[in-house]
């Protein structure tokens, strides 16, 4: 690649990171694609949680946009007690061996949400399963954003991410462990699908440097390439410390906004993220 090329690359417009109704973001993947052309993206990844099925339509209307597309995924994965989200990116979405485990992943759901339902009524919230439903298109895919949508539609916190400080999460109100994929498991079927791992949001994961750093070695030994350095949720301080690390320990970087719908929160939109340090080497090389 040319020097020329090179700064091309880095300076593109991408978003590597949104989601659909096929799991918990509110727009169809073609209106999502769509919306991303409209915003100036040029290169646009559909992650959904833990699935696969909207990524023909959002390649179709991408296409019909003339938008570059990125298949992707967002696998869940439990690391000890923690909750990670490993991005797929470039993966085959008809490759049934992905489809398969994906559906292992998402199978326990449906248990979890009833175990959550309890846990709100135990906190005088009555009526929250089937509330969430509500907002969930796809029931199979039930998830603490379904959840959050129905505590501030009844009131109880003002937005997402309030609900996210207050209850379903460790200590608070609604809160249930659950057991998703190995790190390993989420890297090998990524890698497996002809796609390559990227850590979605370091910054959002509650654990201290010396256990971040072990989960992101364990990451690279398992085939990890890539590092979210840009993203929603970052501040200006999580980009400079995940730039810093992702260069020291030799990761690709990632950049995508998040989204999941509009006016789910205040500032995530498709395409609007800060530009990447020149230093890194941006993960979508791999597909300009
Ligand atoms: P689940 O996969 O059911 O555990 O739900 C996880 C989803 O909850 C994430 O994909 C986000 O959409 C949402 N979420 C988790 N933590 C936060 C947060 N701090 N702020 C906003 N949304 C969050
Ligand atoms: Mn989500
Ligand atoms: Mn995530
Ligand atoms: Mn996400």
């Amino acid at each position: 690649m040319s020097d020329v090329n090179r700064a091309g690359v880095h300076s593109l417009r991408a978003d590597l990171h949104s989601h659909s109704i096929y799991s918990d973001g509110t727009m169809q993947p073609g209106d999502v694609a769509r919306r991303a052309a409209e915003h100036g993206v040029q290169l646009y990844a559909l992650t959904d949680h833990d699935e696969v099925s909207g990524l023909a339509e959002a390649k179709a209307a991408a296409a019909e946009s003339s938008l570059p597309f990125v298949p992707g995924v967002e696998v869940s994965v439990t690391w000890g007690a923690t909750t990670i989200h490993v991005i797929g990116l470039g993966v085959d979405g008809e490759d049934h061996t992905l489809r398969d485990r994906l559906a292992h992943v998402r199978s326990g759901r449906t248990r979890r949400a009833q175990d959550i339902d309890a846990s709100l009524a135990a906190a005088g919230i009555s009526g929250a399963l089937e509330g969430a439903l509500r907002h969930a298109e796809n029931p199979r895919m039930i998830g603490r954003t379904h959840f959050a949508r129905f505590l501030v539609e009844q009131g109880v916190c003002r937005d997402v991410r309030e609900v996210f400080k207050r209850y379903l999460v460790e200590g608070k109100p609604g809160y249930v462990p659950h057991r998703w994929a190995t790190l390993a498991e989420a890297v090998e079927m990524i890698d497996n699908a002809g796609g390559v791992a990227v850590i979605a949001h370091p910054a959002r994961y509650r654990i201290d440097e010396l256990a971040l750093h072990a989960l992101l070695e364990e990451f690279r030994d398992a085939g990890g390439t890539a590092l979210e350095v840009i993203t929603s949720n970052h501040t200006p301080e999580d980009v400079r410390r995940f730039t810093k690390l992702a260069l020291e320990l030799g990761f690709e970087a990632s950049s995508g906004s998040d989204f999941h719908g509009p006016g789910e929160s205040p500032n995530v939109e498709l395409g609007r993220v800060p530009t990447l340090a020149p230093e890194l080497t941006p993960v979508w090389h791999r597909f300009v």
